[in-house]
Order: structure tokens, then C-alpha cells, then sequence
């Protein structure tokens, strides 16, 4: 743009000095053309004069011998055919005896004490070579004594000059010419004796009448020095002989160009031209005019390119600006905008509670892989969307990758208002689409303090409190504070460490007995798995199942438990051992991997051992969003032979419909809500319930958390057989128990 404003500017230097330039060349050009002109007109002035001359003497050669009334009838001929062959508009015969002739046959003199004086001036002329003169003022015949351009030819007789024949040179005859016409029609021609007298003009300078020409010049131009100066040099180069211009200024302020030659082979004559004041600048002005109309159109056109240049490189800069700032996905904002507008906003209102929000979609995965990639992005786009909408242009949501978001959002009272609103319209959305799986946000937040600069370790805090929250918390997110981070730690620890304890073993099963209570005997156990590391410390499941549960290695811990429970029952059987079913928990992740059932199935047929004695436990949330899914993998398992267990029964949202739809074998009642039905006595009623219920689907209750005799007793008359609690065992080391209630 600058570099385009540089070159306008040049432009139009260009044109004013191409202005000035071509100025200069076509007044140099017209002074010439004016100069050419002028020379060739005085040359052919000259040669007309001369021509006359020779032919009015060639007429009167013979005139001087003749005598009497031959005389008089040859000097009529020869006037005659002066007038009406040649340039003449009159012709005089002046005699030494007085006698005057004029053309037409006028024999009177109109006055003849002029005619005296009239010869004596012809007399007094200084003839040349070939005894003519040109060029006279015949100031003695009376009405034709104004300055006249006149050729005498003297007529001799044997004793000498007997008279003098006069012809006056016709004015327009003489600029008759076509060679005058360029001069005539641009401005005035003249010629002027040697003293300046004006002889012949095609008009005059002036409307007054004048007989010198620089008087008539200084009527219509200012008499200064430089006019006056002018005039003198023509003077001086006439008198020498020269030819050439002068330029005077008029009264008007124009300028007036005058050529001035000497006539050609006609001495003390010159002939000179004044064009028109102004008429240099009148004849460039059309020249003048294109030329600025050339130059405002190539002004135009490099403005119009200009325009163009910069309407280009706006867009480009829009497009870059637009790639980089714009996220392909959802075409909302990306990570680069949000830092440059998050500093931005916060340095621009510190007084502002901000918090940042980092969150992604919980399970985007499954929808992703059932709905196709097209549907899910229709989700992330919706994200966006709905956040511009809701919240102010004070905060911003953009996408970072996959479905990771990042948020600015004002931590104010109405912040838990708009984040229900912005969920709500997110799943409407989402439900507008067909897709049936709810919408919910894992999110973590970091609430932004009064110095906090640096925004990429804000994002990050609120990536660590994200990663924080586990997929059991109800509200799916977590604040930032120093106990996420150490938990982080923690975490992080365990997950450094947890590849190599598999390796190496350090993850042993241990079993707790499921007791019959109305036999009072051993029936079945549970496999739980105790971390045992090197340094004797055993780390309970609860520290490390559901960070395994996040990161994904809780299938492989899964599938090892099972293989392990597989082996063992194996051994105790092929040692002769009595065995009842073990029971092993399987993680959600687990059931949501596709070739799971494939899985257990090829462990159960490694190991050789009857599917009945493996129950699979199952807890009710991890189907709590597909149910068809829940029913076909059950299905399937039993079709494998295995039992199947709902863990944790009444802990989440249980709901009737699983005992009703889902073919469980057991279900399992959790700790906590036996716990509950202890103490309360509604609880109790319910309890009591659930177990004739499920008594009569046919299907085995086992009650856990079974601490105390009066427990074992209240169970027992609900009509619960089977239990499972520490008043029976704590889960105990695997060879421990199979030594206790296995043995052979
Ligand atoms: P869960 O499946 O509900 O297992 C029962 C838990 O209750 C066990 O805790 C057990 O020790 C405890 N328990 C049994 N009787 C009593 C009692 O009378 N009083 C009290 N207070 N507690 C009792 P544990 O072994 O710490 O396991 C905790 C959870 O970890 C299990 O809950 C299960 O969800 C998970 N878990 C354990 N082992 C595995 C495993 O191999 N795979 C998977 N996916 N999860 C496992
Ligand atoms: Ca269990
Ligand atoms: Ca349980």
C-alpha cells in the first residue's frame, strides 16, 4: 500500500513534468513552424516584387524613343496591361516635361504643384543596377501619398530620363499568395521600409491607423523596456540583414510573437508577422487538454489498481487471518485466538471474575463410532454455537482438538444459570439430530486470580482439574486446587509404575467367601485384587481402579484377574479341591471393548474349566446410557455358560426395568444400602422386597457388607441365603483361601 502510494505519487510528478516537457517542445515547435513559414513567405514576397519589376521594365523598355501620339498610345497599352496582367493597382507615368499619366487613361494630374514635387522625389530616388526602385512612399501624389509599396522604372530617351513610371503594388495581390494563408489566418503580415514605415498589410495591428509599425505594435502592447527592447532588435537584426522572432507581451498579458525577414533580393524592405497574442498558448491548449486527460485517466486507472492491489491483499490478509484463526471443525475461533483474546480481555477488565473452563464431551468416543464422524461434529459445532449465543461476547469457547474445549467464561452469580442453559441447548440440539446419547461435559476449571498472566498454565490448570474427574462423580467437574495437583501426582506415580507391577506380578487376587446362611457354609467367593509392591505395602483397589478405569489399563488388569481366577480354580481342581463359583468384577470399559465376550470366552476354554464357575460382576451404571447393550452381552455371556452378577444393586439409580429386562443370574445388593436397611426401617421394608422379588424372578440375591451376627439374622428372615461381609472373612490372599475352604 505504501509502496502503491510511492508510485501514484511518482505518477503524477511524471505527468506534470511530462506536462512541462511537452509544453516547452510544441511552443519550440510552433516558434519554428511560425519561423519556416515566415521565411518562405518573405522569399516568395520577394521574388513577386522582383518579378513585377522586371516585367514593368521589360513593358516600358522601348517607350523612351517613341514620340507624339505613339507615345501616348503605347504608354495607355503598357499602363493597361501593368494593371490587368500584373499586381498592380495603379500605374503612373510622371514626364520631366510634366506630363502625368495615370492608369485608366487619367491624363489630368490632380494637382499639379504636387507633381513637381512628385518628380523631384523621383528624381531623388537612388535606382539600382537595373534602374528600378522599389519599395517608395510617394508622398506627392496627393490621395495615393500614404506608404506604398511602388516600383519606378525610369524611361529613358536618347538624351536621358524622360520620365518615371510608378506602379503601386497591389496589397492583396501580394499576399495573395497561398504561401500567406498559414500566417494570415494565425495573425497579420506586413512590410515595412527601412525606417519602419508600414508599406503593405493584410490588416492592421491595431484599429487605429498607423504608419509605423513599432508605433502600431505599443497601441495594443505595453510600453516597457522588454517591449521596447524587442522592437529595437528587430530594428538592429533588419538593419543587418537578419531574420528572426521577438516575443512582447500585450496590454491583455499575452503573449505576441513577431517574425520579422528582410524581403528576398529586395533591398530595405522586410516583411514581418504578428500572430495572434496568445496564440502559442491557444494552439497548445488542445494539446494541453488531452494531455491532462491522459494523465487524470492513468491517475484513474493506477488509483483503480491501487484499489484493486489493496482490496486483494485485504482479502488475502482476511483468508490468513481466517486460516489461522478459525478452527476448520466447528468454524468457530481456534487455540491461537483464545490466547491472544483471553490476555486481551482480562488485561482490558481486571476487575472481572474470570474462570477458565476446559472440558470435553463424556464418551464422545462411543458417539463418534455409532453415529459417524459427520453427526458428532454436528455436536462440537452445536458447542460452539450454543456458547455465542448464551454467554456474552466477553467470553469465548473454542475448539482444540477432537472434542476438547476451552472456555473464558465471567465467574459471576448467573455463571451455573447459563452453563444449565448452554448444557440444555447443547442436548436439544443434540436430540434434533437424532442422537440419543445425553450430552455431558467433563469439565475442569481453574478460577483465574488477580496476577495471572500467564494463560497457557491457566489452560493448563484447568486441564489438570479436568483430568481429575472421574467418570463416577455426578457433575462431571472439578476446580482446580492444590489437592488435584497432588492427587495428579499420585496418579501420576501409580501410572508410571503400573506396566511394570503387571510384568512382574504385584497385582495378586484375593478372595472373600460368599457364605450360605441357612446352611452356614462356604458357597462361592469374590476375586478382588490387592497391589502388593515390592516394599511390602498393600495398596487397596479403591486407590487404584479408577484411575485405571480412566486411563484404560483396567481391561488389562480385568482380563488378568479372570485369567488368574481361571488358573487357580483350575490348580485346586487338578489338586482334588471342592470349588464353588468365584465371582470377578469387570470394569465398563471392559464391556464397551467389542471383542469382549470373544475374550473371556477364549480364557474360559484356555483354562478348561466349566463356565458356571465364573460369575462375571457387573456394576448397573456401566449400561446406564444402552441397555440394548446391556441385554446382548449378558445374553451372550450366559450363552457362553458363565453367570452373570449385577454388582452394587441400589448404590446408583437402580432401576426395575434391569431386573425385568436384563437376565441377570445374581444380584448383588450394595454394602451401603444394606447398610441403610439395617438402621431404617423403610429401608428395611424395601430391602425386604427387593429380595422376594428377586427370590421369586428366580434369580440368587447375595447381600453384601455382612459385618454382624444380627445382620446374618435379619437376612436370613428377609429370605436372603446368601451373603458375603467380613463377619465371615475379610478378602484373604488367594492360596490362603483355597487352603481354608478348598482344600481337598
Ligand atoms: P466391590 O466389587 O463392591 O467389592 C466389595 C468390596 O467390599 C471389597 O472392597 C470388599 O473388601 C469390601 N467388603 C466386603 N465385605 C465388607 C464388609 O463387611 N464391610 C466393609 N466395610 N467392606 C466389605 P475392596 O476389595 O477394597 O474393593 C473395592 C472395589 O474395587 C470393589 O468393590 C470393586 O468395585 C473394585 N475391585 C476390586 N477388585 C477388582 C478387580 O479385580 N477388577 C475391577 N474391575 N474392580 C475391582
Ligand atoms: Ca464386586
Ligand atoms: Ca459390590
Amino acid at each position: 500500500m505504501y509502496a502503491g502510494g510511492i508510485a501514484l505519487l511518482l505518477c503524477i510528478c511524471f505527468c506534470i513534468s511530462l506536462f512541462i516537457y511537452l509544453k516547452g517542445e510544441y511552443t519550440d515547435l510552433a516558434c519554428d513552424e511560425f519561423c519556416d513559414q515566415h521565411i518562405s513567405a518573405g522569399e516568395e514576397l520577394g521574388r513577386h516584387i522582383y518579378s513585377l519589376a522586371y516585367d514593368m521594365r521589360g513593358g516600358v523598355r522601348d517607350l523612351g524613343r517613341l514620340y507624339g501620339r505613339n507615345f501616348e498610345e503605347r504608354l495607355d497599352t503598357v499602363t493597361n496591361e501593368l494593371v490587368e496582367f500584373e499586381s498592380f493597382s495603379h500605374i503612373f507615368y510622371l514626364g520631366s516635361d510634366g506630363m502625368f499619366y495615370g492608369d485608366k487613361g487619367t491624363k489630368v494630374p490632380e494637382n499639379p504643384e504636387y507633381i513637381e514635387k512628385a518628380y523631384a522625389e523621383l528624381e531623388g530616388l537612388d535606382y539600382e543596377g537595373d534602374d528600378i526602385y522599389v519599395g517608395m512612399r510617394l508622398s506627392a501624389i496627393g490621395s495615393q501619398a500614404e506608404p506604398r509599396i511602388m516600383i519606378v522604372t525610369p524611361v529613358y530617351s536618347n538624351n536621358g530620363i524622360r520620365g518615371y513610371i510608378t506602379g503601386i503594388v497591389d496589397t492583396d495581390r501580394l499576399f495573395g499568395s497561398p504561401l500567406f494563408d498559414y500566417q494570415k489566418t494565425r495573425g497579420k503580415c506586413f512590410v515595412v521600409d527601412s525606417e519602419g514605415k508600414i508599406l503593405a498589410e493584410t490588416a492592421s495591428i491595431s484599429n487605429e491607423d498607423t504608419e509605423s509599425f513599432r508605433e502600431s505594435v505599443l497601441k495594443i502592447c505595453r510600453d516597457t523596456e522588454e517591449n521596447r527592447n524587442a522592437l529595437a532588435g528587430i530594428r538592429y537584426a533588419l538593419n543587418n540583414n537578419e531574420s528572426g522572432y521577438v516575443v512582447v507581451k500585450t496590454k491583455q498579458g499575452l503573449e505576441m510573437q513577431i517574425n520579422f525577414c528582410p524581403v528576398a533580393n529586395v533591398p530595405k524592405l522586410s516583411y514581418l508577422c504578428c500572430y495572434t497574442p496568445g496564440l502559442q498558448d491557444e494552439m497548445f491548449r488542445p494539446m494541453l487538454f488531452w494531455s491532462v486527460l491522459a494523465c487524470i485517466f492513468i491517475m484513474v486507472l493506477m488509483i483503480i489498481c491501487l484499489l484493486m492491489v489493496w482490496a486483494n491483499a485485504k482479502r488475502i490478509n482476511m483468508t490468513v487471518e481466517k486460516l489461522a484463526y478459525e478452527d476448520p471443525v466447528t468454524k468457530g475461533k481456534n487455540l491461537s485466538y483464545f490466547r491472544e483474546f483471553a490476555l486481551d480481555t482480562m488485561v482490558k477488565s481486571p476487575d472481572t471474575p474470570y474462570a477458565i473452563y476446559r472440558f470435553d464431551i463424556s464418551n464422545f468416543r462411543y458417539i463418534n463410532e455409532s453415529y459417524g464422524h459427520i453427526r458428532a461434529d454436528y455436536i462440537l459445532e452445536s458447542c460452539i454455537r450454543n456458547f455465542e449465543e448464551i454467554f456474552s461476547d466477553k467470553e469465548l469457547c473454542v475448539r482444540m482438538n477432537s472434542d476438547q474445549f476451552l472456555a473464558l467464561v465471567i465467574n459471576d452469580a448467573t455463571l451455573e444459570k447459563r452453563k444449565n442453559e448452554f448444557r440444555a441447548a447443547v442436548n436439544a440440539d443434540t436430540r434434533s439430530r437424532n442422537i440419543k446419547y445425553p450430552i455431558r461435559f467433563k469439565t475442569g476449571i481453574y478460577i483465574v486470580k488477580k496476577n495471572d498472566h500467564d494463560i497457557d498454565t491457566m489452560i493448563d490448570h484447568a486441564n489438570v482439574a479436568r483430568k481429575s474427574v472421574s467418570q463416577d462423580t455426578k457433575d462431571l467437574q472439578a476446580t482446580y486446587s492444590e489437592k488435584i495437583v497432588d492427587n495428579m501426582r499420585k496418579i501420576d506415580r501409580i501410572e508410571s509404575l503400573m506396566h511394570k507391577a503387571l510384568t512382574e506380578l504385584e497385582f495378586k487376587v484375593y478372595l472373600q467367601p460368599k457364605w450360605d446362611i441357612v446352611n452356614d457354609r462356604v458357597c462361592g467367593a469374590e476375586a478382588l485384587v490387592r497391589w502388593c509392591r515390592p516394599d511390602g505395602t498393600i495398596i487397596p483397589p479403591d486407590n487404584f481402579i479408577p484411575i485405571f478405569e480412566n486411563n484404560g489399563f483396567v481391561e488389562q488388569l480385568d482380563f488378568y484377574m479372570l485369567e488368574s481366577v481361571c488358573s487357580l480354580l483350575k490348580d485346586t481342581m487338578e489338586k482334588g479341591g471342592k470349588v464353588h463359583a468365584v465371582s470377578v468384577n469387570q470394569s465398563r470399559l471392559l464391556l464397551h471393548s467389542p471383542d469382549y465376550v470373544e475374550n473371556v470366552t477364549s480364557i474360559i476354554k484356555e483354562y478348561e474349566i466349566p463356565p458356571e464357575l465364573i460369575e462375571l460382576e457387573i456394576t448397573e451404571t456401566v449400561f446406564e446410557n444402552g441397555r440394548e447393550d446391556m441385554i446382548r452381552i449378558v445374553g451372550e455371556l450366559k450363552q457362553l455358560g458363565v453367570r452373570v452378577a449385577m454388582d452394587d444393586f441400589g448404590s446408583g439409580y437402580s432401576s426395575l426395568n434391569v431386573l425385568k429386562d436384563v437376565p441377570f443370574d445374581v444380584i448383588k445388593i450394595d454394602r451401603e444400602f444394606f447398610a441403610g436397611a439395617a438402621d431404617n426401617e423403610e429401608a428395611g421394608v424395601i430391602l425386604r422386597k427387593i429380595v422376594d422379588m428377586v427370590n421369586e424372578l428366580g434369580k440368587q440375591v447375595v447381600c453384601e457388607g455382612v459385618e454382624y451376627a444380627e445382620q446374618v439374622e435379619l437376612l436370613r428372615n428377609m429370605g436372603c441365603s446368601c451373603v458375603q461381609g467380613y463377619f465371615y472373612s475379610k478378602p484373604i490372599p488367594a492360596p490362603e483361601f483355597i487352603e481354608r475352604y478348598y482344600k481337598a
